[in-house]
C-alpha cells in the first residue's frame, strides 16, 4: 500500500500526537517572539526537553543553594506564587509571616532585644549585604559629620576570601575595598591584619561565617575583641557585619557554643541566605540589625500607594512572597531539632567524604567540614592530571564539582570544593568515591603517568 501523504499544516489539531506535530519538526525561534501561538503541551514539552541538558541538581556539589524541599513546602509555594511580597497591605498574613521569620532569626542569633528588632527579607544574601553595607556607610557618615570631618573617603575592611557581593557593594557605592590577603595555611581573615587596615574612615569590618572558598568560619570573636581594643583606644566606632550567608543556619544548630553573633557587642548586623542552609528554594535572604538605632531612618522609605503606610528598605520593589512562606514552613515544621538533625547529617557525610578523599593518596585537604558542611582539597604534588581534569572526568557521570584557583598570594593553588546539602545521602557519597577511584585509575593507566609511591590497590590510592 502506498504511504498516505499528509499535509502537516492541515492536521495540527488537538488529536495530533505531540511528537508528530509540525512544531517538533521545525526549529524553535530563539531570539524572536514567535508569530503565533502553540498548544500548551507542545510549549511544555519543548522547554522541558531542552532543560534535560542542564546538570542534575542532586549531583551539583558546586552550589550552596537548596535543591530539595518537602512536597508540602512545594505545595505551599505553588499556592502562593501569586503573592507579591511588597503588597503588605493586601496580604497582611504574608507580611506577618515575614515579621515572624525576622524575629525568629533575631532570637536564634541572640539579639538582645529580639522582640523589638528590625530586619527584612531580601532576594538573597547579596541584596542583604548591600543593605547592611549601606547602613554602615550612613552611620559612619553621620558620626563623621557630627565631628565636622570629611566623609568622602569611606573604606570597608574584609578578607580577600569575601564573596563577590562585597566587591560589588564597594564598587556600586564607591567605597574603598581593603582586603587582608591569604597566606599558606590561612584562608580566612586575620584579625591582627584587619585591624592594621582600619582607620577613621573605616565604615566597618566584614566577618564571614563560612568562607565561600573553603567553608571555614572566620574568627568573629577575635575580630570583635580586637575592634573593642581599637575602638576604645581611638574613640572610633567601627562595627562588624557578619556575612553568615551559610553559617547563620548552621552554627546555631551544630556549633551552638560558638560565639559569633549578637552576643558580641560590635556585631551590629547579620545576613543569611534563606535559600542556602535555610533550606528554601532560591530567592530569599535575610538581614537583621542588632537594634533599631543601627538602621538609619532615612534609608527607609514610606509608600502609601498600596494602601496603608508601608515602610520599605530594599533594592527591589516587587518580589515573590512564596519563598518567605516556605521559610516559615521550615521553621514551623523543623524547629531547632529538625534543623539540627539535617545539618548534622550533612556534616557527618561531609566529614566522611573528606576523610575518604584524603586517604586516596594524591590529595590533601584544606578544610574538612568541621565548620560548614563544605570541604576542599588540593593535589599533594603534580601528577599527570590536574584537578580541572579530574572534575571534568567526574562530569561524565554527572557530578558537578568546581575546581578553582585561590585568590592573590595563593593564585597557584588549585582546589576542588564540595558543598554537602540536604538531599545528599551517604549512599550518594559512596557513589562519588567510586567514581573518583575510577577517574584516578584512568589517569594511572595513561602512558604519561609517573609513579609517585602512590599504589593503586583495588582501584584506590594508598601510601
Ligand atoms: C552565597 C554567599 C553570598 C551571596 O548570597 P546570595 O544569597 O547568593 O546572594 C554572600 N556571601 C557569602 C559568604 C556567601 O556564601
Amino acid at each position: 500500500m502506498p504511504l498516505r501523504k499528509i499535509d502537516k499544516n492541515q492536521y495540527d489539531t488537538l488529536l495530533t500526537p505531540t511528537y508528530g506535530s509540525r512544531l517538533f519538526d521545525e526549529p524553535v525561534p530563539k531570539y524572536k517572539l514567535p508569530e503565533s501561538e502553540m498548544p500548551p503541551r507542545a510549549a511544555y514539552d519543548l522547554i522541558h526537553d531542552q532543560l534535560i541538558l542542564d546538570g542534575n541538581s542532586k549531583l551539583n556539589l558546586a552550589t550552596f543553594v537548596t535543591t530539595w524541599m518537602e512536597p508540602e513546602a512545594k505545595q505551599l509555594m505553588a499556592e502562593t506564587f501569586d503573592k507579591n511580597m511588597v503588597d503588605k497591605d493586601e496580604y497582611p498574613q504574608t507580611a506577618d509571616i515575614e515579621e515572624r521569620c525576622i524575629h525568629i532569626l533575631a532570637d536564634l542569633w541572640h539579639c538582645p532585644a529580639a522582640q523589638d528588632t528590625i530586619g527584612c527579607s531580601t532576594t538573597g544574601s547579596s541584596e542583604a549585604c548591600m543593605l547592611a553595607g549601606m547602613a554602615m556607610k550612613w552611620q559612619w557618615r553621620k558620626r563623621m559629620s557630627q565631628q565636622g570631618k570629611a566623609t568622602d573617603k569611606p573604606n570597608l575592611v574584609m578578607g580577600i576570601n569575601v564573596q563577590v557581593c562585597w566587591e560589588k557593594f564597594c564598587r556600586y557605592w564607591d567605597i574603598e575595598m581593603r582586603q587582608v590577603p591569604m597566606e599558606q595555611g590561612r584562608y580566612t581573615i586575620s584579625p591582627d591584619e584587619a585591624i592594621k587596615l582600619c582607620d577613621e574612615n573605616t565604615i566597618g569590618v566584614i566577618g564571614i561565617l563560612g568562607s565561600t572558598f573553603t567553608g571555614e568560619y572566620e574568627p568573629i570573636k577575635q575580630l570583635n575583641d580586637a575592634l573593642e581594643r581599637l575602638n576604645k583606644k581611638t574613640n572610633w566606632e567601627i562595627p562588624i557585619h557578619v556575612d553568615a550567608a551559610s553559617g547563620g543556619f548552621i552554627a546555631p544548630f551544630i556549633q551552638p557554643d560558638l560565639v559569633w553573633d549578637f552576643q558580641l557587642p560590635w556585631v551590629k548586623s547579620i545576613n543569611a541566605s534563606g535559600h542556602k542552609y535555610g533550606l528554601v528554594y532560591p530567592g530569599v535572604g535575610w538581614v537583621i540589625w542588632r537594634d533599631r538605632s543601627d538602621l538609619p531612618e532615612d534609608l527607609i522609605f514610606n509608600v502609601n500607594y498600596l494602601g496603608g503606610q508601608m515602610p520599605t528598605f530594599a533594592l527591589n520593589f516587587s518580589r515573590p512572597g512564596s519563598q518567605i512562606i516556605a521559610q516559615y514552613y521550615n521553621f514551623l515544621r523543623l524547629g531547632r531539632d529538625g534543623y539540627q538533625r539535617i545539618q548534622q547529617n550533612c556534616q557527618d557525610i561531609c566529614m566522611y567524604l573528606a576523610e575518604r578523599i584524603q586517604t586516596m593518596g594524591p590529595f590533601e585537604l584544606l578544610s574538612n567540614g568541621t565548620d560548614l558542611p563544605v570541604f576542599t582539597w588540593k593535589m599533594k604534588q603534580s601528577l599527570n592530571f590536574s584537578l580541572f581534569d579530574l572534575t571534568e572526568r567526574l562530569r561524565y557521570s554527572g557530578w558537578l564539582l568546581p575546581a578553582y584557583t585561590l585568590p592573590d598570594n595563593l593564585q597557584d593553588t588549585i582546589v576542588v570544593r564540595a558543598v554537602i546539602r540536604e538531599g545528599f545521602s551517604r549512599e550518594l557519597a559512596d557513589l562519588l568515591i567510586a567514581d573518583i577511584h575510577r577517574a584516578l585509575s584512568h589517569f594511572k593507566h595513561q602512558s604519561d603517568y609517573k609513579a609517585t609511591g602512590a599504589d593503586d590497590g583495588e582501584g584506590s590510592f594508598h601510601h
